[in-house]
Parts: C-alpha cells; sequence; structure tokens
C-alpha cells in the first residue's frame, strides 16, 4: 500500500467529561487510493469519526494522524486541505448564490490564487458532470446535482481523502449509483481515498474494505466478502425462505439494513455480491 494514509491509534472521544464515552479505544488505518465502507447502527459513533478525522473534533485520548502529522487545532487547516467532507444535506453546505461561488468557496478559505481558482471550478465541474453550471443557482438544482456540486466543491480544494457521511442517503436507487460511479471514476483519476459512511448495502458490497461499528467500538474489520462470509455459508447448508428475513433481521442487527427485503435466496446473494 503507499504511504498516505489516515491512522486513529486508540482513539477514545466523548462529547463532554459527565457524558459516556461514544468512541472507546478505536483504531484503524485508510490506505492510500483505498474504497472504506463504514457501518453501523445510528449513534454507533459514524459521524463522530469522520469529524475527528478532518478536525472538526478532537479526541481525549489517543491519536488521529494524517500523513504521519498529528490532528492538532494547529495543523487542522493543513489537514482539511487534505480531508474533505460530504455531509447528507447539501442545502446546509451551499453558502453563494451561484454554483461558482459555491465551488469557490472552499478554496477561498484555503487562500488559493484567483487564477487557480478559476481553474479547478472548471476542472472539478467537469469531473462531476456539472460543466455549464457555473451560473445557475444551488438551491434550484435537483438533490442529484446539489451533491454533485458539493462534491465538486470538495475536489477543487484538491484532497487526497474524501469522506462522505450518508452523503447519498437523500437520493433514490438512479441518483445514487450515478453519484457512486462519479465519485469512483475520480478516485482512480486522482488517486484518492474514500470513506464512506452508509446505509446502502449495494455501496458496502463495492467497498475495498468495511468496518462495522457497534456502540463505539470496531465490530469487525475486513473485506466485504469476509463480512458476509459466515451468512453465505448459512444459505449454502440449505436453509429455507423463512431464513432470508430472520437473515435480514440478522444484519440489520449488525447494522447492516438490506436496502430491501429480497424474496428469495437467489435475490439475497445478488443483493450482497
Ligand atoms: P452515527 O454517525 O453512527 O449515527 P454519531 O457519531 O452521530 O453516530 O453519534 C454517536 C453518539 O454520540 C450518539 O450517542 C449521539 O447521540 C452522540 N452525539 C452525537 N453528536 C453529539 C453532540 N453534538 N453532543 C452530544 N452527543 C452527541
Amino acid at each position: 500500500m503507499g504511504n498516505t494514509q489516515i491512522e486513529f491509534r486508540n482513539v477514545s472521544f466523548r462529547y463532554q467529561e459527565d457524558m459516556p464515552w461514544v468512541l472507546k479505544d478505536v483504531s484503524f488505518t485508510i490506505y492510500n487510493n483505498e474504497w472504506v465502507a463504514m457501518i453501523g447502527h445510528n449513534g454507533s459513533g459514524k459521524s463522530t469519526i469522520a469529524k475527528l478525522m478532518n478536525g472538526l473534533l478532537f479526541p481525549q485520548e489517543g491519536e488521529i494522524l494524517v500523513d504521519g502529522q498529528p490532528v492538532t487545532a494547529s495543523t487542522v487547516w493543513d489537514i482539511r486541505r487534505k480531508v474533505g467532507m460530504v455531509f447528507q444535506n447539501p442545502d446546509n453546505q451551499f453558502v453563494g448564490t451561484t454554483v461558482r461561488d459555491d465551488v469557490a468557496f472552499g478554496m477561498e478559505n484555503h487562500g488559493m490564487a484567483r487564477d487557480l481558482m478559476l481553474e479547478r471550478i472548471t476542472e472539478s465541474l467537469e469531473a462531476v458532470g456539472m460543466n455549464g453550471y457555473e451560473r445557475h443557482e444551488p438551491h434550484r438544482l435537483s438533490g442529484g446535482q446539489k451533491q454533485r456540486v458539493a462534491i465538486a466543491s470538495v475536489l477543487a480544494v484538491s484532497p487526497q481523502y474524501i469522506i462522505l457521511d450518508e452523503a447519498t442517503a437523500m437520493l433514490d436507487p438512479k441518483g445514487r449509483k450515478e453519484i457512486m460511479e462519479t465519485i469512483r471514476e475520480v478516485q482512480s483519476e486522482r488517486d484518492l481515498s474514500l470513506i464512506t459512511i452508509t446505509h446502502d448495502l449495494l455501496e458496502v458490497t463495492q467497498a475495498d474494505r468495511v468496518i462495522v461499528m457497534n456502540k463505539g467500538e470496531i465490530w469487525m474489520e475486513g473485506t466485504p466478502r469476509e463480512l458476509f462470509t459466515k451468512k453465505k455459508q448459512l444459505i449454502e447448508i440449505g436453509l429455507d425462505t423463512p431464513f432470508v428475513s430472520k437473515l435480514a433481521d440478522e444484519l440489520k442487527d449488525a447494522g447492516l439494513p438490506l436496502t430491501r427485503e429480497p424474496l428469495n435466496h437467489q435475490e439475497l446473494l445478488e443483493e450482497l455480491w
């Protein structure tokens, strides 16, 4: 694997001293050019991890390193240039009156030169298939288009890592698929690492690696195949249809809700693989 990475070393976090720990002794590494899907129940700590990764929060215990540099109050601007974040609701991320202003905003924050900014606006809108929309009002775009612009804003800063925190959750399956395809293309062109926080099982199966969170701890870490291996073995030993709904429940309990209720084993397998 490459030498750029995000590393969590025994990280524990709580929002306030008198509150329970939200993350407990969490350690993992995100490698260069890798796509890691992070899944788990609501409240299991995924968004907190995302915020720690780009210095919106700092841990009380342990250490977070981005390319070997500890994430602290004094390194946070460097870190945010390297680690971009896209959230669930693009409306909350829009600040400008035009698409161009919006894409420029992140770069202005990082003090980029104007010529470079103009170049990057064009490049990043092209990368997400939104060239020609520079003068459009962000609020009038469709959900998918808004999310593309939000991604372009992050790309313009030229990060090495992009975190998508439920970034496709508000889109329909088609929109979701399109956005993920766009992101995959950009990832391979630019050698990016992707961290996607998701409930979408299809997205999980496409990732290189999955981290399953449960109550503030890592429940499992491995390839999607490893994750589903146990379940597949159970299906192969000839369990009948009622088992499928039981399995769906089980996956849900494990923080892996199915995107739809499968009708039979074949459909379930198709959904899982
Ligand atoms: P997930 O992304 O897996 O749904 P979160 O990281 O959002 O989980 O939340 C983990 C825990 O931290 C939950 O118990 C949640 O209620 C709590 N939490 C999240 N944000 C805050 C906050 N700003 N203040 C206090 N508690 C919070």
